[in-house]
């Protein structure tokens, strides 16, 4: 009600001091206060009465206090509510006579604070000795976040008339996001300013603005050349993505409209933004990611060629400092690498995605990025500290000392985790009875692949073939993703890898293919199922993978599979392009080994058919879960709904693992179930022996194997897998602490 009558208030079109005044009136009689006045801040951090109902009139606009003066002042210095039943008994109460204040005991007050800034302070007093209990400092601060959009929308007073502080009365934020790599960082914030002012619009000589754009292209290409030079930008898809993003600086199309804009009188400068600025108007509302991506490396190539041709130099490293946390809506792969490496510790972006480009590169650089993390610009001023907890996918603004020690201690104790991890690596992966475990990482990009050393993992249990297709700006050849997957098996030496066949579709989407438009696509055209409805590409993509194993043992997965037949065509593609390899004297596999991702549950009853035809299943939790719930595996309102550790899910899998176990057909799973170490518990004791997960599971994982005795987990598990009365989580992890389990 209240809330309403102050928009009725508004509405009326009063001016600023009616409002305020009905405001503060309002707040009085809601409250049952005496008193009821709002102070807002001013510039030189002071606050100043700017209405009140029950104090004197005449100390409106007199009445000021210092940032830290008074409860007032209190209030606002540490942007936190305060409520007293005897405030002239406070330590910090300054008596202001001309308030007329003295008869008021209580005093309840909340800060005025929008995006973290503190504007002012609202305050309700009573003759009384009264406390104001939580859910009346609720209101005042609901009141208060009301007043908040007031002020800052200007509808209150003039913005000239409250001047925010830079630095003060900054509280500290949490602005959750998701990851885009994984990691810990504390460091100070740079906020990375793309935007350059052109001064200069019209030309004066044509011919020497042709000039200066040539040199200034030139300089760029020369740029991104040395950038290509460095010893961490050698191989990988991020090298691709800079040698796509220095091809830019080659395009003809691009470079010609440039300089028609040239020669039709406006300076360099003035053509490159013209230029960039009809590409985005045409392609801005694009949300195809394929676009947004080329935007964003036109945008980043734009830039530089401003800064060339307006003097200045992309980033001023004089005054950044030492452990610079950079902050941007959105960046190309190339301004990254701008930055000092030596400094640069994180990156936090408003958009972005894991497979953008910078966050490509950004993992190349082995540093945390938190993407999609709303407002970020505004919310955060150059200079503060920040935490980038790419783990938790989250952003710390600010934190207050106690949150920065506890995350000091974090660092830490990750660092010792990793160092604890580090020194599992060359032990072998068996439980304390003597059960050998498989540990495999999960793989998708060639940058990945270095992980495979550092964790000690058997191989890579499942190396996400559409990944590199979706970074890519167009469907690679044979012989392009020959040579990736020969680099992947070079690098693996021997080691094991399981190629899943282009699992597209859903919401993997191929940035020149688009949306397929399906109303339900996790259970549309995706996987095998494109596989088979186009089979040249899916045949395409196994010549590769004949190609690039020249020999070498292979193992191929085929994703999504929900019918012996789906199988049984894909081997038949498989087998022609065997035949295909075979007649142009290619050298065959020494070991072919054919599998399936168990991931639709309707192959649960196809086993008896399904396995004499497959050499290994992986069963796919991700996928699995959701269709055996029903529940999308993206939708945030669903996350945690449906434990993966339920009776349903673990009694099917135990069903399965009774199947195959006497076909001698190998499983494993690979969904991120079985990298976390209380799930991979309960898979050992259903008898799964094989786990594949990201790189960053294995330690953890191998920790819990190391520490189990694999005998007492299974007749536990097989003791409460049948009484649903408990959470299965819960009881697990009393097993565990009982056991002295690492979880
Ligand atoms: C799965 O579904 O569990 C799986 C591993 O495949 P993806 O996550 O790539 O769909
Ligand atoms: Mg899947």
């Amino acid at each position: 009600m209240l809330l309403k009558r102050l928009r009725d208030t508004m509405a009326r079109g009063a001016t600023p001091e009616e409002t305020l005044g009905e405001v503060v009136r309002l707040v009085a009689n809601e409250m049952v206060a005496e008193v009821c006045s709002i102070y807002l801040l001013r510039a030189g951090e002071v606050l100043e009465l700017f209405a009140t109902q029950g104090l004197n009139p005449s100390a409106v606009h007199r009445t000021r206090l210092r940032v830290g003066e008074g409860l007032v002042g209190d209030i606002a210095a540490h942007a936190r509510p305060l409520a007293l039943d005897d405030a002239q008994r406070h330590p910090q109460y300054a008596y202001r006579p001309e308030t007329g204040e003295e008869i008021y005991h209580s005093l309840a007050g909340v800060p005025i604070v929008r995006a973290g800034r503190v504007l002012g302070v609202l305050v309700v007093q009573n003759r009384t000795r009264r406390l104001y209990d939580e859910e009346e400092i609720e209101t005042l601060q609901t009141i208060a976040m009301v007043l908040a959009e007031m002020v800052a929308a200007g509808h209150i007073v003039s913005p000239n008339e409250v001047q925010q502080v830079d630095g003060l009365g900054l509280l500290p934020l949490r602005i959750d996001g998701v990851q885009l790599t994984p990691g810990i960082a504390i460091g100070h914030a740079v906020l990375h300013e793309p935007r350059i002012v052109i001064q200069r619009v019209v030309a004066e000589d044509v011919g020497l603005e042709h000039k200066r754009f040539e040199e200034a292209l030139g300089g760029v290409r020369d740029d991104v050349d040395r950038l290509l030079e460095a010893d961490d930008m050698q191989s990988g898809e991020h090298r691709e993505i800079l040698e796509t993003f220095r091809m830019f600086a080659d395009d003809r199309g691009w470079i010609e409209r440039v300089r028609e804009a040239i020669a039709s009188g406006l300076t360099g400068e003035a053509s490159v933004q013209r230029a960039f600025d009809d590409v985005r108007t045409r392609l801005g509302q694009s949300t195809d990611p394929y676009i947004r991506e080329r935007l964003s490396d036109l945008q980043d190539l734009t830039n530089r060629l401003l800064l060339r041709l307006t003097g200045r130099v992309a980033v001023d490293p004089s005054g950044l400092p030492e452990d610079m946390i950079v902050v941007a809506r959105d960046m190309g792969p190339a301004e990254l690498l701008d930055y000092d490496r030596a400094r640069l510790r994180g990156l936090v972006l408003e958009e972005g995605s894991a497979l953008s480009h910078v966050a490509i590169v950004a993992r190349a650089l082995d540093i945390p990025v938190v993407g999609r993390a709303a407002d970020v610009l505004s919310r955060i001023e150059p200079g503060d500290p920040i935490v980038v907890d790419g783990d938790h996918a989250q952003v710390l603004v600010r934190p207050a000392e106690d949150i920065l020690q506890n995350v000091h201690a974090a660092i830490e104790a990750r660092v010792e985790r990793l160092r604890k991890y580090a020194a599992l690596r060359d032990l072998p992966s068996a439980t304390r009875d003597q059960a050998r475990v498989g540990l495999f990482m999960n793989a998708g990009l060639l940058i990945d692949m270095q992980h495979l050393d550092e964790t000690g993992a058997d191989g890579v249990g499942l190396y996400r073939t559409e990944i590199p297709f979706m970074v890519r700006s167009e469907f690679p050849d044979v012989d392009a993703q020959a040579w990736l997957y020969s680099r992947v098996l070079d690098v693996a030496d021997g080691r094991p890898v399981t190629f899943r066949t282009l699992d597209v579709g859903g919401d993997k989407v191929l940035p020149y293919v688009g949306a397929f438009g399906d109303e339900n696509p996790a259970m549309g055209w995706r996987a095998i199922r494109i596989g088979l409805d186009r089979p040249a590409m899916l045949r395409r993509q196994l010549r590769a993978l004949l190609q690039a194993a020249n020999g070498r043992p292979l193992s191929v997965m085929f994703p999504m599979i929900a019918e012996v037949a789906e199988l049984l065509s894909a081997r038949k593609l498989l087998d022609l392009e065997l035949d295909r390899a075979k007649r142009r004297g290619l050298a065959l596999p020494e070991r072919l080994r054919v599998g399936v991702m168990f991931e639709v549950p309707a192959l649960a009853w196809q086993l008896d058919s399904l396995l004499p035809h497959v050499d290994f299943i992986s069963v796919g939790t991700n996928d699995l879960l959701q269709f055996l719930y029903a529940a999308d595996r993206g939708n945030s309102r669903l996350a945690g709904r449906y434990d993966n550790l339920s009776p349903a899910l673990l009694r099917l899998l135990h069903f399965v693992v009774e199947k195959v176990r006497p076909a001698g057909v190998d499983l494993a799973v690979c969904g991120e179930m079985a990298g976390r170490p209380v799930e991979a518990l309960a898979l050992l004791a259903i008898g799964v022996r094989t786990l594949s997960m990201s790189p960053g599971a294995i330690g953890p994982v191998k920790a819990m194997v190391r520490s189990v005795d694999l005998n007492e987990a299974t007749n536990f598990l097989s003791s409460v897998l049948t009484r649903p009365d408990r959470p299965l989580r819960e009881t697990l992890r009393l097993f565990a602490a009982d056991h002295a389990v690492e979880i």
